[in-house]
């Protein structure tokens, strides 16, 4: 038997007990991995492990791909309804609701996000997400398509079947539901893996499935390394989707399983590097403001980060003397502590993978005009780091760094800054700040990216598809577009009166 992570919290913003299993979810049971093994959890804060949780193989992804394709043949698919569906969906979201602190709370202390954004971006984001797939459920529509009055021809949306779904750590809870979100309302049952880095959240998300009522096999969760259980999930030939969000180099690695095993469907949600463009008509306080949530949410981890921030010549000295300003004022520390905007990175790797970026934008030339340290002694903190004087070819203007790292580079005009801007083997996101909407838009419309904020950053909403162009990935979560991603198309023509 699994064991049981219990922890009191007793901190300015979250006083109450947690406690979840620290097992795999399979079949609507708790299991141990098949090889009785576990894998250390570690709080980023102090860089000290506090729990264990268990880890899955390739055999406990068949057991639960199996557990999945029986429910999905007898009491979820095509064999339950979209009402039904969307009931339990409801019953989640209410259970996510009353335990939103302290999935926030775990979300803070196995990832380190501020209690303060853990709660009010994403715990609450997770819960309208679960409800606005809720309210797809039943109304997923084919079409009737007229040929003739020979015939009636129509179309159904099928889910697809059993999907592996395979999701990383920087937005552990967030990221989990943009994929059980689509995949319930579809009736798709499910195979996860989150990241290794931050398998907590998921773990009580699985006990609130669990108590919502959904039947055994619909949800499966297989905690474990990428590449042991995440290759066993993207190469299983009884999987027919894929979902993944993380680096481009994983995500080639699960295209290329896809097509050596089962020509499986696959979904990505890969990296960016992605512009801030700053005209010199913007209102530069909303502009500074915005630009820096732009890039230091979530302590840069988030793949839609603005991190190259584009500046109309004239107004660059102003702009830059403003926004340093502006992040001199953030505050990095406990995410506990709610006067603190910045936690520490996720983890010893992702810390030195930044600093590396830091050292390697000195090295090339670049100006380190702020920030650039290690903040404390012990966990992985870094200061908001401002590099200006760049060159189009330097790693850390090129390159994604995935932490609060930006470099400021001056433009000439709206013709000299799309070139720039797109200039990028990545196109998740973008934005465009100026007081002439007609500006705003046109450029908006040049540039390559899945998103394109006029006037703010990184808000998103359940209703709104969010994806990249180029190597930015595959497909849209979000909205109704994700919905297209878990069904699969049958058409259906009924011959009424020919003869042959
Ligand atoms: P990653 O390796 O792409 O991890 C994402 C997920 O994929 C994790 O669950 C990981 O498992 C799993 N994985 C790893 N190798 C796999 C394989 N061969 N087959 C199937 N699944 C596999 O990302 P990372 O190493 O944590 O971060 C590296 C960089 O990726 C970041 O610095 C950032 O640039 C980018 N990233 C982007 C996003 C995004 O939102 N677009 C999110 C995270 C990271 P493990 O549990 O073993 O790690
Ligand atoms: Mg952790």
């Amino acid at each position: 038997m699994p064991e049981t992570f219990k922890h009191t919290f007793d901190t300015a913003v979250f006083k109450g007990d947690v406690s979840v299993p620290l097992g795999l979810y399979i079949d609507g049971k708790w299991v141990d991995g098949a090889n009785n093994t576990t894998i250390d959890v570690i709080n980023p804060t102090t860089g000290k492990t506090f729990t264990k949780i268990a880890e899955g193989t390739p055999k406990d992804v068949d057991t639960a791909v199996a557990a999945a394709h029986k429910a999905f043949e007898t009491v979820w698919g095509l064999n339950t309804t979209g009402s039904d569906r969307s009931r339990l969906m409801h019953k989640l979201a209410d259970l996510m609701e009353a335990n939103g602190d302290r999935l926030a709370a775990l979300e803070s202390l196995d990832n380190g996000k501020t209690f303060h954004f853990a709660k009010n971006t994403d715990v609450e984001h997770a819960v309208a997400c679960i409800r606005y797939y809720a309210g797809w459920a039943d109304k997923i529509l084919g079409q009737v398509i007229e040929t003739s009055e020979a015939k009636l021809c129509y179309t159904r949306h099928e889910p697809i079947g059993v999907v592996g779904q395979i999701i990383p750590w920087n937005f552990p809870l967030v990221m989990m539901i943009w994929k059980i979100g689509p995949a319930l309302a579809t009736g798709c049952a499910i195979v996860m893996k989150p990241s290794e880095f931050t398998p907590l959240t998921a773990l009580l998300m699985s006990q609130l499935i669990h108590e919502a009522g959904f039947p055994p096999g619909v949800f499966n969760l297989v905690n474990g390394y990428g590449g042991v259980v995440g290759q066993a999930i993207s190469e299983h030939p009884r999987i027919e989707k894929v979902a993944f969000t993380g680096s481009t180099l994983v995500g080639r690695k699960i295209m290329e399983a896809a097509a050596k095993s089962n020509l499986k469907n696959v979904t990505l949600e890969l990296g960016g590097k992605s512009p801030t463009i700053v005209f010199d008509d913007a209102d530069l306080d909303q502009a500074v403001k915005w630009a820096a949530f732009g890039i230091y949410f979530n302590h840069g981890q988030t793949c839609s980060a603005g991190s190259r921030i584009f500046v109309q010549e004239g107004i660059y000295d102003e702009f830059l003397k403003r926004f340093t300003e502006h992040t001199k004022t953030l505050k990095v520390g406990d995410p506990f502590n709610p006067e603190n905007f910045q936690g520490p990175q996720v983890s010893q790797q992702q810390y030195d993978r930044i600093m590396g970026y830091i050292d390697s934008g000195k090295e090339q030339g670049a100006t380190l005009h702020l920030g650039g340290s290690r903040v404390g002694n012990e966990g992985y903190f870094i200061t908001p780091t401002i590099f200006t004087d760049t060159k189009p070819n330097m790693k850390i203007v090129k390159e994604e760094i995935f932490g609060p790292v930006c470099v400021v580079i001056k433009f000439k005009d709206d013709a000299d800054v799309v070139v720039q801007a797109n200039d990028s083997v990545y196109g998740l996101a973008a934005s465009v700040f100026s007081q002439n909407l007609t500006r705003a838009i046109s450029t908006a419309h040049k540039l390559q990216a899945g998103t394109v904020w006029v006037n703010n950053y990184n808000m998103l909403h359940p209703n709104v598809p969010f994806g990249g162009y180029k190597q930015s990935g595959i497909g849209r979560e979000l909205g109704e577009y994700a919905l297209s991603n878990y069904t699969t198309t049958k058409a259906v023509q009924v011959n009424l009166h020919i003869k042959i």
